[in-house]
């Protein structure tokens, strides 16, 4: 398509007429944020002035911001949950929104070990789609000639629920990928993915996996961009590749189709796609069977120029990874986003990720920022703290995200810590700092201290009629092994060494602690297989005095030292690693099923 020469913007020049349009919503939003953020509170207060829940705060009709602040408080998912369950039953009142809720969107953050349930509305999908809407124009700024090839991501949904009230609970992409706006997107040369709707809608994540990875595979020299949401759902997709090549490279060269893919309208689908192409089995032979999978993306997928994934926050710990299977290619971190609320963009997509910030679109919700202080004292409601707006918060401060939805969540504290980087226009920029309490995470799990505290207590049992007690631990998300999984160190007091407990029942131990852990946790090791068995080192006794004595001679205070219970800094893990004296490993996978437990 010839450009328009006319077309301009200041983010760079845009790619076509409608990425034009895209970075001018841009520019206007981002200009005028004070203005935009006043509107979006003015909407939800009278949108919502009639709820239950906003009554109970006497507004009298007030839209602003400061009555608003002083009336209405700060909350946290517990607070809301009575007003939650009472829709999850089926109470059809205006509790927290005056639009009917639509669906429950099941977050990764969890309460009581269940899955958070976010109300949403109809129109919130709009919302949404109008934020991705303005990826593909940012990326073309700087990746040109997208429109020549096509994307390769894998994309999955997941097991659905409905409530007692019979209202659909299920993850925001799942919702997403189910949506009309997402299965009946018009056709746009900028964003054709390889993967037909059937496959990235098929719910059985082998049936899903295999047919993305086939039709990958199969349009290999079109391939322009390879992604998934996060960075621990390509590596997924690479180890799948590891173990699934021989059977892709036989289908690829007979044009036939695995017979274990047997959803009807997927084989139907793939069926038309595969054909016999034995050159093209060859050659995924030959590089599927090397020793060595460095730059494999590359070498399948020549012709990419981006890995479109997730690698801020605790995604972070997958970069070395991917950049040995990526060959080095940049990795692109477009959105901030979550089940409560869509946020941002990253204006400069092919920034390192060490250099990510997100610019938070004032129309997507209203913001609030709790400045984040780590050593100040916890928030009382006696005196509430100062929140700051979005147009004022200040550059290398960091802040508790805490939002204001069309949804109905008022100043609800999402959990994330952000820091200010920069200003695009009047807009802020966050660099994702990290999520509050969270201690272990290997894909979109969050375990916290309390949850794993709790399973060690749960899995001690195991050790009582043999004598033995955990006296000491600490933990690890290893996210070298794909999947990746958790690591335990145990030091033991063993009272009675003649009746130690033996191997097996340690390795009980790791399946008592996986048993323990919240429903994301399970779902990851049971449904999605994102997770890997847990595994238990068991160190030599004295080790984490050894750690102690390392910790103060490196400063810190003695009265004050508690042993850590997450490590990741490589002296400490070899100190660990060099003491172990047995290793044991979750013998089978623990119990999850879709449904939540009743609360
Ligand atoms: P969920 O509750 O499953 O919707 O997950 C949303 C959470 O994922 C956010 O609150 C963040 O903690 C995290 N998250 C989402 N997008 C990003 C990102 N781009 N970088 C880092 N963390 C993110």
């Amino acid at each position: 398509m010839a450009i328009d020469s006319q077309l301009s913007s200041p983010l760079g020049p845009p790619a076509c007429e409608k990425d034009a349009k895209a970075l001018q919503f841009i520019e206007d939003m981002t200009k005028s944020v004070d203005e935009v953020q006043r509107r979006v509170l003015e909407e939800i207060l009278s949108q919502n002035a009639d709820t239950e829940y906003l009554g109970k705060f006497q507004l009298n009709g007030a839209t602003d911001r400061d009555t608003f602040k002083s009336k209405v408080p700060v909350v946290t998912y517990e607070d809301l949950q009575p007003e939650i369950q009472r829709i999850a039953n089926g109470d059809l009142s205006p509790i927290l929104s005056a639009h009917p809720i639509s669906e429950f969107l099941t977050s990764s953050g969890t309460s009581a070990g269940e899955r958070k349930l976010m109300p949403t509305i109809h129109e919130e999908m709009d919302r949404r789609q109008k934020l991705y809407s303005l990826l593909m124009p940012v990326m073309n700024l700087y990746v040109p000639g997208l429109d020549k090839g096509k994307g390769l991501y894998f994309l999955f949904v997941k097991a659905e629920t409905k409530t007692p009230g019979g209202l659909v609970a299920r993850p925001v992409l799942t919702s997403y990928y189910n949506s009309e706006q997402f299965k009946t997107r018009p056709y746009d040369p900028y964003n054709v993915y390889t993967s037909p709707n059937e496959a990235i809608l098929c719910a059985d994540s082998f049936q899903s996996m295999y047919t993305q990875m086939l039709c990958g595979l199969l349009m290999r020299e079109e391939v322009l961009r390879v992604g998934a949401v996060f960075a621990s759902g390509l590596l997924r997709a690479i180890r799948f590749l590891q173990l699934h090549w021989k059977q892709l490279a036989y289908d690829i060269s007979t044009g036939t189709l695995n017979p274990k893919i047997t959803d009807p309208s997927l084989r139907d689908c793939i069926s038309k796609i595969v054909k016999p192409n034995p050159e093209l089995s060859e050659f995924i032979t030959e590089e599927c069977s090397a020793e060595n999978w460095e730059g494999i993306i590359t070498r399948i997928w020549p012709n990419t120029k981006y890995l479109d994934v997730i690698v801020t926050g605790a995604m972070a710990q997958y970069i070395p990874t991917l950049e040995y299977y990526g060959g080095g290619l940049p990795l692109a971190c477009t959105m901030y986003a979550s089940s409560e609320c869509y946020f941002g963009l990253n204006l400069k997509p092919m920034s390192k990720p060490s250099e990510v910030s997100y610019t938070c679109m004032p129309n997507m919700c209203y913001y609030e920022f709790l400045p984040h202080d780590p050593n100040a004292p916890a928030l009382s409601r006696d005196s509430p703290p100062r929140l700051v707006d979005l147009a004022d918060v200040e550059a290398g401060k960091q802040y508790e995200l805490i939002i204001t939805t069309y949804a109905g969540l008022c100043r609800y504290r999402v959990g994330d810590i952000l820091q200010v980087t920069g200003f695009y226009n009047s807009t802020p920029q966050f660099r994702f700092i990290r999520r509050k309490n969270v201690l272990l995470s290997i894909d979109s799990d969050k375990t916290d201290e309390a949850e794993l505290q709790k399973a060690i207590e749960n899995a001690s049992v195991f050790l009582r009629e043999f004598n033995t007690s955990v006296v000491e631990y600490t933990s690890y998300a290893d996210a070298k092994s794909i999947p990746g999984h958790y690591v335990i160190y145990w030091e033991l007091l063993v009272k009675d060494p003649e009746n130690s407990p033996s191997h097996e029942v340690l390795n009980q131990c790791c399946l008592a602690m996986e048993e323990s852990m919240n429903s994301v946790y399970r779902q990851g090791r049971v449904a999605d297989n994102s997770i890997g068995p847990l595994e238990i080192r068991v160190v030599k006794n004295g080790t984490f005095e050894e750690l102690m004595d390392y910790a103060i001679s490196r400063g810190a205070s003695i009265n004050q030292y508690k042993a850590p219970r997450c490590v990741n800094f490589t002296p400490i893990m070899e100190l660990l690693d060099s003491r172990v004296v047995s290793v044991h490993f979750s013998p089978a996978a623990p119990h999850w099923n879709p449904e939540r437990r009743r609360c």
